[in-house]
């Protein structure tokens, strides 16, 4: 199974259209200490050519275009997309789905709770159900294997997913109304993808409110995980926000019960870090932060970073 990075940022993206913070302001000046990054998102090649994206983030049609395993093989019309999965309903999770918009038949995989998020709060995209046959939704309940692929009925996938719940936090946007009708473990995810007996585990977005997100981490070959913030306080410390990380549903990377502390795993785990924020001082390749991560065995998520599983 081959992975590839399509988008390494958290929302806004590196530079941020409308951020003159430390980071934005350097890269923009042409600092060579910081490389570029679109809005997070990952390419899974699983069995037969079939192409599996988590997360369509805003910048999904440059990424599709950069990335030649994503583009179409037979004429006139074709994607070696099958599929999409959604960790959240949080607009840089599921923007992207609107260019995907061209009648193309695809599945997409979430739980509940986020499918009708997407398509009762906004109508824009019932535009997916003008493809032939429509754009199909899988409803999956959590902490459940399920088999991958055009052939997972015939059992011939060594492929399987889970999703793992990882917070309660529905995005700003949700109505009151629906909201009260939700069950909050389905509002965040992780994802697990195994293959065979490798294992990979996705979470670009980790509250860390509760500690099953460590088993699945900790039992894997390969997490890719939530790099947002280095600090709780950052947004506000940088002066571009008033919350907290955690109080927007990310566990910072340092600091008591930070995530660099939360999982300190020698073992054979990869951990990569994605998802991260604009204002992340682990965005400078001279930093001290970014030194602190590498020294803790973490590694940092760009575009184009490809591994295998
Ligand atoms: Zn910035």
């Amino acid at each position: 199974m081959r992975v590839r990075v399509l988008g390494s940022a958290a929302g806004g993206g590196f530079p941020q259209w409308n951020c003159a913070c430390p980071n934005c302001s350097r890269l923009r000046a042409g600092d060579l200490h910081l490389k570029a990054r679109t809005q997070a998102g990952v390419m899974v090649c699983a069995d037969a050519g079939e192409s599996y994206l988590l997360n369509a983030s805003p910048d999904l049609r440059n990424q599709i275009l950069s990335t030649p395993l994503l583009a179409p093989a037979v004429s006139p019309r074709h994607t070696p997309i099958a599929g999409v999965f959604l960790t959240s309903a949080d607009v840089d999770s599921v923007a992207g789905l609107l260019s995907l918009r061209e009648f193309q038949p695809l599945h997409i995989y979430a739980t509940k709770s986020v499918r009708r998020i997407v398509l009762e709060e906004n109508r824009i995209f019932r535009v997916l159900e003008r493809a032939n046959p429509p754009v199909r939704w899988h409803d999956l309940a959590i902490n459940t294997w399920f088999p991958l692929g055009t052939n997972a009925s015939s059992g011939e996938t060594s492929v399987r997913y889970r999703m793992v719940p990882l917070g309660n936090t529905f995005p700003d946007y949700v109505s009151e109304d629906l909201r009260r009708l939700l069950p909050p473990e389905e509002a965040v995810v992780g994802l697990v993808l195994a293959n065979g007996n490798k294992q990979m585990f996705y979470a670009p977005a980790l509250p860390g409110r509760s500690n099953e997100w460590k088993e699945w981490a900790e039992s894997s070959d390969v997490c890719l995980l939530d790099g947002t913030f280095w600090d709780d306080t950052e947004l506000i410390s940088t002066g571009v926000g008033s919350k907290t990380a955690r109080e927007i549903g990310h566990l910072p990377l340092s600091g008591a019960g930070g995530l660099l502390q939360e999982f300190h795993s020698q073992n054979r785990v990869r951990k990569i870090l994605i998802h991260i924020n604009n204002t992340n001082p682990i965005l400078d390749e001279e930093s001290p932060e970014h030194r602190e991560v590498r020294d803790a065995g973490c590694e940092i998520a760009y575009d184009g970073m490809e591994l295998d599983l």
